[in-house]
């Protein structure tokens, strides 16, 4: 590495997020220049397809000039206005008019935020405070599950079940976070449970922590359709039906987390379209603005609303709030964002090129390092596995999935390892050619990954 290069530079500086640091130190960071469609280019001029959309949110791909000239129309007019003291702007009010007119369940009021994280600390916060309007001080615990996850701040990092994300941060935070299973059917299924069965499993120990903690101490469930962070992980069948039953019984807010499912991912608007899911709150973000501006929506019910114009009452104004909530250039470029997902009929591309998408990844079942493809829509996982028939995974010290993500991008190809599972979230507008390429990119890291193992695995016997 030559000193004073970019890449010196990002070694003596700049701290990496969700990064090994040990590494990048001696390493140092792969540096992307530039993009157009569904590729990406680095300093370095290597090509790439980018099969995860960035972090799951560059939906439009990389070179979509309508929402850069959106964000320079609305710089020119009116660069920054706040939305505190009964103050606002046209760009908010329009884009919370459209996801109101969007939302499932009849979610008609909106707060906007910067990011998925902060979607979902302000739902935490008004769940609370609801529960404090209806005279119900002690029902405030938060459900969430192993693996899933709601972001980085102090209590969406206690209500994710990522524990590399919590140890050492001292998290979670308090007592109000619990965690119950997560539902990855191919892996904790156990011999000749249908997927129905599993799922009323499932539901069986929510009820059962209920029970155990005390419904009135439980304020909230937080899931997202398709659990994203977690590895891609889709619902078995009948889940989210008897779950719902459970939370309903007894009094608890339903979340959707739909900040990966959001604008058409599983091929629905929704992803609580896709699997049933009738929310209290929905909290969005990533494909809202195709991740060209950074933006988030927490879509509330009546009833929520209601109980923040009683808390307004109270205290005399409703104690919440961002500089940058609904920022004007973010908001206009989700407006554009929402109207080119119309305008090309965004839903339809994804629900005729996912069959090609799904099939295409299928098709690597019969890999000696695959045991297991799931998905839905443009979002899938590929589960690696050291002995397919007793569903055993490889030792994580061995770090399989690290090892084909690695030889993926020597093929060009970018993809996340989440543990052994492969997760693929193409932009949404991806072709059936480019999904085709993206497939053979992945043959020749998946090939290049196991003919490395073959090799140490001999030189070690
Ligand atoms: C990315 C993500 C978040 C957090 O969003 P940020 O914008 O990174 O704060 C929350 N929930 C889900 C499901 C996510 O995938």
């Amino acid at each position: 590495m030559r000193p004073n290069s970019l890449h010196a530079a990002d070694i003596a500086h700049f701290v990496h997020q969700q990064t090994d640091l040990a590494d990048h130190g001696e390493h140092g960071a792969i540096l992307m220049a530039r993009g157009e469609g569904v590729r990406v280019w680095d300093t370095e001029g290597r090509e790439y397809i980018e099969a995860m959309a960035g972090l799951w949110c560059a939906s439009l791909g990389f070179s979509e000039k309508r929402l850069a000239d959106a964000a320079y129309k609305q710089l020119l007019s009116l660069p920054y206005y706040h939305t505190f003291f009964q103050k606002g702007h046209e760009p908010a009010v329009r884009l919370a008019e459209k996801l109101a007119e969007l939302a499932p369940n009849g979610l008609a009021h909106v707060m906007f935020q910067c990011s998925g994280s902060e979607a979902n600390d302000a739902a935490i916060k008004v769940i609370w405070y609801y529960n404090n309007q209806l005279g119900r001080p002690a029902k405030k615990k938060l459900i969430g599950r192993i693996r899933g996850y709601h972001g980085n701040t102090i209590a969406t990092a206690s209500l994710s079940g990522q524990p590399h994300m919590q140890a050492d941060f001292d998290l979670p935070y308090g007592d109000r976070f619990l965690h119950v299973s997560n539902p990855n059917y191919y892996r904790f299924a156990e011999d000749g449970e249908t997927e129905e069965q599993f799922s009323a499993r499932m539901a069986a120990e929510l009820e059962a922590l209920i029970e155990k903690e005390g419904a009135d101490t439980i304020a909230a469930f937080f899931a997202e359709p398709v659990q994203g962070g977690g590895g891609a992980i889709t619902p078995p069948r009948g889940y989210f039906e008897a779950i719902q039953a459970v939370l309903k019984k007894h009094d608890i807010l339903m979340v959707a987390d739909e900040v990966i499912c959001g604008f058409g991912r599983t091929g629905n608007m929704w992803g609580c379209e896709t699997y049933g899911i009738r929310p209290d709150i929905l909290t969005c973000a990533k494909q809202l603005t195709a991740a060209y501006q950074p933006l988030s929506a927490t879509l509330i019910s009546g009833p929520i609303q209601a109980a923040l114009v009683a808390g307004s009452k109270k205290h005399g104004s409703f104690g919440h709030g961002f500089t940058y909530g609904g920022h004007p250039v973010a908001c206009a470029v989700g407006l554009e964002t929402l109207a080119i997902y119309a305008e090309r009929d965004m839903l339809g591309h994804v629900r005729s090129v996912s069959p090609v998408f799904l099939a295409g990844l299928e098709a690597f079942r019969d890999h000696p390092l695959v045991g297991d493809v799931r998905g839905v829509g443009l979002i899938a996982g590929v589960e690696l596995m050291a002995d397919k028939a007793s569903r055993t995974p490889f030792p994580p010290s061995l770090k399989v999935g690290v090892l084909v993500q690695e030889r993926c991008r020597e093929a060009g190809l970018v993809v996340r390892a989440i543990g052994d599972r492969i997760a693929f979230t193409p932009p949404l507008i991806i072709t059936e050619a480019e999904i085709a390429e993206m497939c053979r990119r992945f043959g020749e890291g998946l090939d290049a990954a196991w003919a490395e193992m073959g090799a140490e695995a001999a030189a070690a016997a």
